[in-house]
This record gives C-alpha cells, structure tokens and sequence, in this order.
C-alpha cells in the first residue's frame, strides 16, 4: 500500500487528487484506518470520505438493505511530505523543523493540518522531505521517460532496451511491476522490439525540447547481464548523438568495459550496486551478477579514465556490509546513493534504520565522500541536514 501511495503520488501534478475505494476485511480489519494513515505519512491531506454503495445483484435500481457500502476516499497530494519523528530537540509537543530550502506559504499550512490532526507527541518532531523535482519527460515519450517513484531519486529521465534480465536477485521488484512471471523474467534479456526505432525517435524529441541530462540504463533490465547485450552501444550511442548523456547502473561488473570507450568525462557516469563484498553473501542474493571483485574492478577502470562513478547501496541487505564498502571504495567512487531494504520481512523490520543512517552519514562525513540518503531513510537525517537529490554526475 505505501508502494502504490508513494507511486501516486510522483505521478501526479501537485495539488492532484487520488480517489481510492478499499474496505476492511476479516483478514485486514483496520485497512481503511490505515491507509488514512499511510496516506499521510507519504504526503496526501485526506479531503473527503465517500460512500461507495455496491449491489449485490444485476439489474437492482434502488438503494436497499441488500447494498453493501464502501467508503471511497479522496486525498490530495500536499506539497511536500510530513513525517513523525523522533528528535533529541524537541521540547513540547508542537515543535517542528524542517529539512531542506523548500517551505512554502502552502507547506506551512499543511504542516500546521497535520499538527491539529495529530499533534506531536513530546520527543517528536515534525521533518518535512524535499519533493522529487517536478518531471522533465516530454508527453508521448515511452522510450526515453521519467521515472515515478523511488527510481525518480535515481535519475531523471530512464531507458529499458530488454525485457527480462536473467541476474536473478532475490530481491528484485521488477518482475512484479512489469506483472511478468519470475522464470520468465530470469529467462534473461531479451530485446524490446524495434527498440532503437522508438529511441531516436523520443531522443531527437529531447533534442529538440533542448534537454541535455542524462540517460539512466535500466531500471527493469541490466544492460550487461549475461544475456543478450546487442541493443546496449548502439542505444548508448543514440542517446548521445542526440545531445544527452549516459548513465549505466550495472551489476555486470567488467562487462561494461566493452563500452568504455564511450564514457565522456564531461557528460556521462558509471555506477554499480553493491551489497556485500563477501561472494558468497553476494551468490546468495544476486546469483548470476558478477562478483564484488569484478564491480570493483569496473569502477575503478571507469574512475581511471576519469569518468564519474557512483555505487548505489540499495537494497542495504546487511548495515555492516554497507559501511565497509564505503570504506573500502570511496578511493574511486565518486557519490554513493544510500537506501534501505524493504519488503525483507523480520529484516526490514528489526533493523534499526535510524542508527544505520546516523552511522552512515558519519562515516561518509569523516571519509568526506559524496552521498546522498534516499527518502526511504530521510526521516532519521538530522534537522538541517544537507542532502541534495540532484548533483552533477560528470566532471
Ligand atoms: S540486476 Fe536489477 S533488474 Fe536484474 S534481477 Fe537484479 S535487481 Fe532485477
């Protein structure tokens, strides 16, 4: 539920409305109360609560004791979001602070809404989180697009040449967003039809709306599985002909290289997830990927051609793994994008978020290292707490 809250809400305009008809059930008794809740939580301000009336039968025309209700809520997405936290600062229970250059008249009042409805309790406060930067994707472009959601963090404009990607991580979503079957997605790569086609066609569009960023390679997909990679220079160099950028995220490791010659120091980047630098840790959650090892000499290949790299710690699968590739990478990485793990179960829920990310940031401060804290994490930043979304990923 806060997936499909959180995905509304980057895809809608501010101020736009998501009406949602959910009732509670047997199994999930409190569902409605907690998705008034939630809905809050991820930055929508509850307007009004319908009543949905359903028949029970064909051809009935009048409302009756045989109709059954369901409230339909109607929320409106608030400038920014407002969470509950817990801070050392607080004094008294309607103290707040924010994060980040963005207050507004209009954040102002939906903070004090939020403050009437629920007020902070003493040792909370309340921490207001950036807004992902309005979109730059052009209308009717499918092919060059800007990603919703936690991926619009990553980059703002987005590329899939394959569907399917055959490293098989344990964790992966994508199969679930793309509604594919997982052995069909384990498969591996295989090419969108006409995929190029459809690309310089949306990348002449941008050229044309004279936007410049970058390109970001793949979301759904790693451009150098171990499949097929046939679409992946000749996609790369589309999007560069037409005046934009490159980015590749890749757990491919020195598959990359293969394109190395394409990386322009002034314009494009390289990045590679890790999770561990253990193999076997990593065998167990990202079978087919290449190894730490190969990453690391991937990034470093790139960072010796003087390309920008950045190595993203989402999902964090283990606080301890995470803090010591910071360590022992910071050398030749650029930035590090730093989230936690959902959806792990017992993990996601025992581990304590809010002394990974304060253990986090210190030690990026101490190595003087570029990183930003996903939002996912952003409630445990301090007040004040420099953490841009957006930097330049070249040199
Ligand atoms: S590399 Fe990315 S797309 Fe491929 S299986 Fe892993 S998480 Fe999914």
């Amino acid at each position: 539920m806060r997936m499909t809250l959180e995905n509304c809400r980057a895809g809608l305009r501010r101020d736009g409305f998501l009406v949602m008809n959910l009732a509670d059930t047997k199994s999930y008794p409190t569902l409605t109360k907690d998705f008034v809740a939630l809905a809050k939580d991820t930055g929508f301000t509850l307007v009004e609560t319908l009543q949905l009336a359903l028949s029970k039968g064909p051809g009935t025309d009048k409302l009756s004791a045989t109709h059954k209700f369901e409230p339909v809520f109607v929320v409106r997405k608030s400038p920014t979001r407002t969470l509950h936290v817990q801070t050392d600062k607080v004094k008294n229970g309607m103290e707040h602070e924010q994060i980040g250059s963005a207050a507004t008249i209009e954040q102002t009042a939906t903070t004090a809404t939020l403050n009437e409805s629920k007020p902070a309790a003493a040792g909370q406060t309340l921490v207001t989180i950036d807004p992902v930067p309005e979109s730059i994707g052009l209308p009717g472009c499918k092919y060059i697009y800007a990603p919703a959601g936690k991926a619009g963090e990553y980059a703002p404009l987005a590329a899939n040449p394959y569907r399917g990607c055959g490293h098989g991580c344990s964790y992966c979503y994508v199969p679930l967003m793309l509604k594919m079957k997982r052995p069909e997605f384990d498969a591996g790569a295989k090419a969108r039809p006409d995929f190029l086609k459809h690309l310089a066609k949306d990348a002449r569009k941008y050229q044309a709306a004279g936007i410049t960023e970058q390109v970001f390679f793949s979301f759904t997909t790693d451009v150098y599985s171990t499949f097929d990679t046939s679409l992946t220079r000749p996609s790369l160099e589309v999007v560069q002909r037409n005046g934009m950028g490159i980015c590749v995220l890749t757990k491919g490791g020195t598959r990359a290289l293969t394109d190395i010659d394409l990386y322009r120091p002034d314009r494009d980047c390289f990045a590679s997830t890790l999770t561990s630098l253990d193999d076997s840790f990593q065998q167990k959650w990202e079978r087919n990927a290449a190894s730490p090892d190969d990453r690391i000499a991937a990034l470093k290949a790139f960072h010796e051609k003087g390309i920008f790299t950045w190595v993203s710690l989402e999902p964090t699968l283990d606080v301890e793994s995470s803090l010591a590739i910071v360590e022992a990478t910071h050398g030749f990485v650029d930035l590090f994008k730093i989230g936690r793990a959902n959806y792990l179960g017992e993990y996601t829920r025992t581990t304590d978020w809010r002394d990974y990310t304060l253990r986090m940031i210190d030690l990026c401060q101490r190595l003087g290292v570029k990183h930003y804290i996903k939002r996912d994490l952003q409630q445990y930043l301090p007040a004040g707490y420099s953490n841009p979304m957006r930097v330049a990923q070249h040199h």
